[in-house]
């Protein structure tokens, strides 16, 4: 037997007792006689001590001992001298009576401790000695937690996983491919899937009422930090739901998992904030609801006072900080240069001081009177104290750039607190979305996005107007999951294509597997699938999805431990018939 405990179970109930212990040596320290060495296994740390007077040999094997070396230690549990209360395992210690080295270990190329000196593509590279760390370890043993609550609940309210296919074609989600050549139909390639949709769908008109699976995706975009090649959603279909029956489904699946993992409850229902409303009042589609500062229209208020910004703009538009009218001069400076970097892109910060004594200064004082000024205030429900900051310009920019100063403020004031979270789905987007360099719409979600059935007449006369029966589920400015209620009927579905500038053949080519499993009797149906990283991190109040991940790629869609992508070698490349072609020179 190799071990009789875990380095993270024994304490002063098991004082006395005979124990084998195996793990990684964290680190060891001589002390006169006594030599103290960390044990450390996937459960925690526990302190083992050789003494000079009762046995020197072993204490001269355990003075050998290096780093990350793996034993296996036997001997008796006892009460410690010197107690460590901060860890579980701090009271005991044990009194090593025979030591066994499993294997040695190389000088590790970044410490193994909270804390490392190890630096990104370090940790990367050697990403199984990373996982040995608490902080990495623990959001791996969180991911699985969840996992676990998520297939708990989906099994509870009848929902079948089911597993689909890696090597498909084309899916729908409208990113890049990643794609692997076939070598039996040399010439011909399977698309790795961006996400299982046509698959579930293929599902519901099997009969599979109640679909999930835990998958993976894959999507060869620019990465950014919440982004990788290859992540994994909690992918879900039902049949015979109208959206609302799905919001519920999954606002219950969201909060079950708060509160099984993090002891939270929601117990409001979410708000259902149309797109429109996210877009006026917060400039996002994403917006971070932990608190306020809905923008105020002020567009028809501040207007016709000869001040040609306001004059000339197409909107304009005020955020109240309460509270802020104390804002230094370097203060509101440091705030205009936030708006005006090249991301946020607004030409200047105009801003109302609300000041304590009732009085109004503004930085166009030039141009309003305190009368103006005072309506401008209630407009935007300002007291004595409060700081009114205001944008001006395009509506999409303005908007955009607002809403980035919303979140600055929601930083400078402490509202976005990463153990706070409010969840909220933001509904009705729009079906379309206008592309000026191809000169024609998108998909906003996918082409399999039903329009709301009342805005269907819009369709051929102003597709840019119509909604889309889907919905984003927003945690904290995050969106965490996505999906809609799908077209099964194959007229409306023609008609999305042809708005979507497919022709027939182009549909058919892509999609025809779909339109004819549709001919055969496709139930109403729809679905959602959850950003499964980006909820893990999420819950764990980390921003970034690579920490959540085992073997995660960097930046550059790399593993840098496993060296991949790499070049295959001439014989793959001849029996795939595949020359590849040498770099263009520039
Ligand atoms: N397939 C969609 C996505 O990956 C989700 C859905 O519509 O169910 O975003």
């Amino acid at each position: 037997m190799y071990r009789t405990h875990t380095c993270g179970e024994l304490n002063m109930k098991d004082t006395g007792k005979d124990v084998i212990l195996c793990g990684w040596v964290q680190k060891s320290r001589d002390l006169g006689g006594m030599t103290f060495v960390d044990l450390r296994d996937r459960y925690g740390i526990t302190q083992l001590v050789f003494n000079m007077d009762s046995n020197s040999d072993l204490c001269e094997k355990a003075r050998k001992l290096g780093r990350e070396f793996v034993i296996q230690a036997t001997g008796k549990v006892k009460e410690r001298s010197n107690k460590n209360h901060k860890i579980p395992t701090g009271e005991i210690e044990i009194e090593v009576t025979e030591l066994n080295i499993l294997n040695r270990s190389e000088i590790p190329p970044f410490t193994i401790e909270e804390d490392t000196d190890g630096g990104e593509e370090l940790r990367m590279k050697y990403r199984y000695l990373d996982l040995r760390r608490n902080s990495v370890k623990n959001n791996i043993i969180l991911r699985h937690q969840v996992a676990q609550e998520v297939r708990k609940y989906m099994d509870s309210i009848g929902f079948i996983e089911v597993e689909t296919p890696v090597l498909v074609n084309s899916t729908p989600e409208g990113a890049r491919d990643f794609v692997v050549p076939s070598r039996m139909q040399p010439g011909t390639f399977y698309a790795l899937p961006q996400s299982p949709q046509t698959l579930k769908q293929l599902l519901m008109v099997a009969g599979f009422d109640k679909y999930f699976q835990i998958v993976k995706c894959f999507r060869d975009e620019d990465l950014r930090a919440d982004r990788q090649p290859e992540f994994t959603q909690i992918d879900c279909e039902m049949s015979f739901v109208e959206r609302d029956e799905i919001l519920d489904t999954f606002e219950g699946l969201a909060k079950y998992i708060f509160k099984q993992i993090k002891g939270i409850e929601f117990s409001e229902p979410l708000i259902k904030l149309p797109y429109q409303d996210a877009m006026e009042y917060y400039g996002s589609d994403k917006p971070d609801l932990r608190f306020g500062m809905k923008f105020v229209n002020l567009t028809d208020i501040v207007k016709g006072h000869d001040f040609i910004v306001f004059d000339t703009a197409e909107y304009i538009g005020g955020i109240n900080a309460e509270g802020c009218a104390g804002y230094t001069r370097k203060q509101l400076d440091e705030l205009t240069e936030f708006v005006k970097k090249p991301q946020t892109g607004a030409k200047g910060l105009i801003y109302l001081r609300y000041n304590t004594d009732g009085t109004l200064k503004s930085s166009v004082d030039k141009f309003y009177s305190a009368e103006e000024l005072k309506k401008w205030a209630d407009a935007m429900n300002a007291k004595p104290g409060d700081l009114i900051l205001i944008l001006a310009g395009e509506k999409k920019k303005t908007l955009t750039a607002l809403s980035d100063l919303r979140l600055e403020m929601g930083n400078r004031l402490g509202f976005r607190a990463k153990d706070k979270f409010f969840p909220l789905w933001v509904v009705d987007f729009p079906l379309l979305e206008w592309d000026e360099e191809a000169k024609r719409f998108f998909a906003m979600h996918h082409p399999f996005t039903s329009p709301k059935p009342e805005d269907l007449p819009l369709m051929e006369t102003d597709p840019g107007k119509v909604r889309a029966n889907a919905y984003d589920l927003v945690i904290n400015g995050v969106e965490i999951g996505g999906g809609s209620i799908r077209i099964h009927d194959s007229e409306i579905q023609k008609l999305m294509f042809k708005v979507l500038g497919f022709t027939d053949q182009d549909a058919i080519r892509q999609f025809g597997f779909l339109m004819n499993a549709f001919k055969y009797g496709a139930p109403p149906h729809g679905g959602m699938a959850f950003g499964f990283d980006r909820l893990v991190a999420m819950i764990a109040g980390q921003d970034s999805i690579r920490d959540f991940i085992a073997f995660p790629k960097n930046n550059s869609g790399k593993d840098v431990m496993l060296d991949a992508p790499g070049p295959i070698s001439g014989m793959q490349l001849d029996e795939l018939m595949i020359d590849i072609r040498k770099p263009k020179k520039d």
